[in-house]
């Protein structure tokens, strides 16, 4: 390169990387996040200015590089899994982290970050196990005989089918192939996430037996399809669809009456799983996990971090023997869950014995929020912003989201942010700290006041200030 070549001479106008560390070490970003990351921050930064130059853009003004590179270091510092404000009005929101927790629950899974008695015995000093810190609890809560807990309830459904498709449940000696699961073709569903119904299967090992139609399938069915290698007669719960029209399914008591007939058993996959009655918060019904129970399913499996409103985790509680054979199961090994998630899901579990499941869980505080308290408070979010133009409340629809409850809404108002590009608009709340998250509805952003606890209102207020000032 000649000097009067002017790449040459805009390429020499960039800083060099030390003057750019010293910068991130006065602005504390060295000891936030180390001398490495920093550096390979800074490099990046600069190959990337040096391609830019090269091919003919003007080089920056030293400042405007600093800034840059403060920035992007600074965002680094914060980490990519941060709490947000949920403004959505959904309130078991997926891509959220679903269900938020309890100051109980977030308390006891502090206590149990230390040394715990997770597997020990305090009355012997003998090991102890896992699973008794959640059993008295959810056998109390669901009616039912025993209980294990995993991580998810995707590792329930494959741990109730790997586990039970064993055996019969009279016992008997190894088949030659693999064992049939029977389920019905209106339930071979797909949650979200890739949770498939018909791949969870195949991992068990099982061979899926599809009977019936998508919309009509009878008890007959399955018994017309229970065959020598048939193990597990399974039932879906239809979390994010509704069928409507000319449909039938047969019972869940009708199932355990053909299980029983010809020896079988009955896993029930619930999803949500709800220990309340929804219809009493005006919502739709959703399987409760005390009637299954009680309709004699031997595994029926829920999660913890959907109704239940606790940490994510999945449960498995029914028939003593079904639930004995689940926990002995090689799997159990790898789908089993930690100390902070049993804390906190036994101290959920306290909320529900203890009947205050809607004052202090807070998926059921925003279910059972009241309407006037909701309008109240978007009403104040508009007051504290000084009644901005193009800003105002209006009526509108929550949802319950995370695979639950499907079509089912609850009223509610939300603030409405009228004036200027929406997707705009929308990003910038995004990129207030903490981000507040929104959704655009006819064309506007919506801020819904139900899924913000009420503590985190000012932030609201703030970021919304900022973002319609162009911040
Ligand atoms: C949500 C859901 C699952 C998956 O549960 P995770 O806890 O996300 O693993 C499985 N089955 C049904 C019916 C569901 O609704």
């Amino acid at each position: 390169m000649t000097p009067s070549d002017p790449a040459g001479a805009e390429l020499r106008k960039l800083p060099r990387a030390d003057r750019l560390l010293e910068a991130a070490d006065r602005a504390g970003l060295v000891r936030r996040i180390g001398h490495e990351a920093v550096m390979a921050a800074v490099r990046e930064e600069l190959d990337r200015l040096r391609e830019a130059v090269r091919a003919g853009s003007p080089c920056p003004e030293p400042e405007v590089i600093e800034r840059d590179v403060l920035g992007r270091l600074e965002r680094e510092a914060r980490g990519t899994l941060r709490r947000v404000v949920n403004a959505t009005g959904v309130v078991v929101h997926t891509n959220l982290g679903r269900a938020p927790l309890s100051d109980e629950t977030v308390e006891a899974m502090r206590q149990a970050a230390g040394y715990t008695t997770l597997e020990l015995d305090l009355a012997t000093g003998e090991r102890g196990d896992r699973h008794v810190h959640c059993e008295a609890s959810l056998c109390r809560l669901t009616g039912a005989e025993a209980a294990a807990v995993v991580n998810n309830n995707a590792a329930a459904v494959l741990l109730a089918l790997s586990a039970l498709c064993e055996a019969r449940p009279s016992g008997d000696a190894p088949l030659d192939g693999p064992p049939e699961v029977i389920v019905s073709r209106g339930q071979l569903v797909e949650i979200g996430g890739g949770f498939r119904v018909p791949d969870v299967l195949r991992r068990s090992g099982a061979t899926l037996v599809e009977v019936g139609t998508t919309n009509r399938t009878y008890r007959g069915d399955f018994e017309d399809a229970v065959g020598p290698r048939t193990r597990v007669l399974l039932s879906v719960h239809r979390s994010n669809f509704r069928q409507e029209g000319f449909v039938h399914e047969p019972s869940l008591a009708d199932l355990v009456e053909v299980a029983r007939e010809r020896d079988l058993w009955v896993v029930d996959d619930v999803g949500s799983g709800t220990l309340l009655d929804t219809a009493a918060f005006g919502l739709g019904p959703e399987p409760s996990v005390p009637e299954r129970v009680r309709a004699g399913a031997d595994l029926v499996t829920f999660s913890g971090d959907k109704l239940l409103g606790g940490p994510q985790a999945g449960i498995l509680c029914g028939r003593r023997e079904a639930v004995r054979r689940a926990r002995r199961h090689p799997l159990m090994r790898a789908l089993r869950c930690d100390k902070s998630t049993l804390a906190g899901l036994a101290a959920t579990l306290a909320h529900h014995e203890r009947g205050e499941a809607a004052e202090k869980i807070p998926v059921w505080q925003a279910i059972s929020a009241r309407p006037e308290v909701i309008l109240a408070r978007a009403r104040a979010w508009v007051a504290a912003l000084g009644d901005p133009p193009g800003v105002k409340v209006v009526a509108s629809e929550s949802a319950v989201g995370g695979g639950s409850l499907p079509g089912v809404t609850l009223p509610t108002h939300a603030l409405a942010l009228e004036a200027g590009d929406p997707d705009a608009l929308l990003a910038r709340l995004r990129g207030a700290d903490p981000p507040v998250i929104g959704r655009i509805e006819d064309g506007r952003v919506l801020l819904d006041p139900r899924t913000v606890p009420p503590g985190e209102d000012p932030v609201v207020v703030r970021a919304v200030a900022a973002a319609l000032s162009g911040g």
